[in-house]
């Protein structure tokens, strides 16, 4: 269903300036079209997972393009499990684009995005869980999120889930043989200790998940209050960067900013918004507006107060706003005299005082951050297994299937109905590993990709 037989090429480090760019092809004709365009300094034939230094030429004038360092490595001991060529060239977009249109025009196909990850996969090479990894390390937030995703592409997830799959496997096929021979004639095989064993191994999977996914994903958190509280000081404190603009001027904050913040492992990707206020200026109108977005698409909401004036109406709209929300009320400015008592603004929400321009309290708004954001559960130490969606809708899927066929066969049930419940959550857990996924499910997967992955 996904051609192997052409060559595909790319570029495969990010567009810009950098010490080098790559430009990486994969196909049985990898080789051929690298000795087209490359010219070795020293004219030794191209050796397997050799670098070799020399340069890119046009093959029709053998003009230099660019100075290089090219490696052609043999299948199958490759990303691909194809031929692969390698050709490093300078950092440059136009070096680059230039290498990248030579291959092009000697016969290479340009690669979709993903399309080397999921020749890797169509090859074997890696499952479907192993190239999701791929990904998911690419994009990883933080040293935690990082991990989780390293751990993944080592088979952290692939290796459960096949042995679950291949105990329920066994099951299938003992039920099966149960139909068609007198039972007397096949092997015993306790079926509520397997599937017992089976759910008890799916939910070890599923405990650490929410952990997993908020370091795959991160936590969208809105910073909201009214202006001149000191909502861009506490995004600064927090980054201990200066991208905001702190002014003592009230709504200069007229859109968003959005900054990714590595607390404690987990990514919290700071909104902070216009001032909430009722104002006629429409720029500022259209901030507000947005500010509202924030605040309803958000995981993590700090309504940050001014402990140092009076509380006014606009603070008690915004407390009554984040009612029932995971929300922290954070009283700002505790270094200037207290005026009042913030903290029965909003009753039921955590609060935490804090000076953004001293830094007193951050810790504990920090501490307040993580035990909000794990909604009390401890956060251990333990490296999450699972941090994709996706897998941990199938793993609840097949353990409700796994429940199914336990209480079916408990129940008495006939083997042929006990085996078709099975049978779904078999087929559930391959979709982990790509065994019994569709071509849909391989797009949207693959399509996530950046180019030349
Ligand atoms: P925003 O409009 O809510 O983003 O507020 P800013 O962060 O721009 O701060 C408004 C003003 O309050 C600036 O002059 C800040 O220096 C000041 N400010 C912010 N946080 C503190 C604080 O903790 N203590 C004191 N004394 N001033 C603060």
């Amino acid at each position: 269903m996904f051609p192997l037989d052409d060559t595909i090429a790319a570029i495969s480090t990010p567009m810009g300036e950098g010490g080098i760019g790559i430009v990486r092809l994969s196909g049985p004709r990898a080789r051929a079209i690298l000795s087209r365009v490359f010219v070795a300094a020293a004219s030794r034939p191209l050796e397997s997972h050799r670098f070799s230094y020399g340069h890119i030429v046009v093959p029709e004038t053998q003009e230099t393009v660019d100075q290089v360092l090219a490696v052609w490595m043999c299948a199958p001991r490759t990303y691909t499990r194809q031929d692969v060529a390698e050709i490093h060239c300078h950092g440059g977009i136009v070096p680059l684009q230039r290498t990248l249109g030579l291959v092009l025009s000697c016969g290479a196909r340009l690669a979709q995005p993903g399309e080397f990850t999921l020749r890797a996969f169509v090859n074997g090479r890696i499952d479907l869980a192993q190239a999701e990894a791929v990904l998911d390390i690419v994009r990883a937030k933080t040293e935690a999120s990082l991990r989780v995703a390293v751990g993944q592409l080592d088979g952290h997830v692939s290796g459960p889930v096949r042995r679950i799959r291949q105990s329920l496997l066994e099951a299938l096929a003992h039920l099966d043989a149960s139909l068609d021979f007198p039972e007397d004639e096949i092997p015993p095989l306790d079926l509520v200790a397997v599937l017992g064993q089976a759910q008890e191994q799916i939910r070890g999977l599923l405990a650490g998940a929410n952990q997993g996914i908020i370091y795959r994903q991160g936590v969208r958190t809105a910073i909201v209050g009214r202006p001149n509280v000191g909502k861009s000081s506490l995004l600064n404190a927090l980054l201990h960067t200066s991208r905001a603009i702190v002014t003592p001027i009230p709504g200069t904050t007229r859109d968003t900013l959005e900054e990714t913040l590595n607390l404690r492992g987990i990514p919290l990707c700071l909104v902070d918004t216009a001032g909430i206020t009722e104002s006629d200026d429409l720029i500022e109108k259209l901030g507000i507006e947005r500010s509202r977005q924030a605040m309803e698409q958000a995981d993590l909401i700090f309504l940050v107060i001014d402990g140092s004036a009076p509380v006014q109406a606009q603070d008690v709209a915004l407390a009554d706003a984040v009612r029932n929300r995971p929300a922290i009320l954070v009283v700002n400015k505790m270094d200037l005299p207290v005026v009042a008592a913030h903290e029965t603004l909003a009753p039921g929400v955590r609060h935490v005082r804090i000076s953004a321009l001293t830094g007193e309290g951050l810790p504990v708004l920090e501490n307040a951050i993580v035990e909000t954001v794990f909604s009390g559960q401890v956060q251990t130490s333990d490296i999450p297994l699972i941090s994709n969606p996706r897998h941990c809708e199938i793993l609840g899927r097949a353990l409700t299937h796994v429940t199914t066929a336990q209480d079916g066969h408990q129940a008495g049930l006939g083997a042929d109905l006990v085996a078709v419940d099975l049978t779904t959550a078999v087929n559930a857990l391959g979709e982990i590993t790509g065994e019994t996924v569709g071509e849909d499910v391989l797009d949207a997967i693959f399509s996530n990709f950046c180019l030349g992955k």
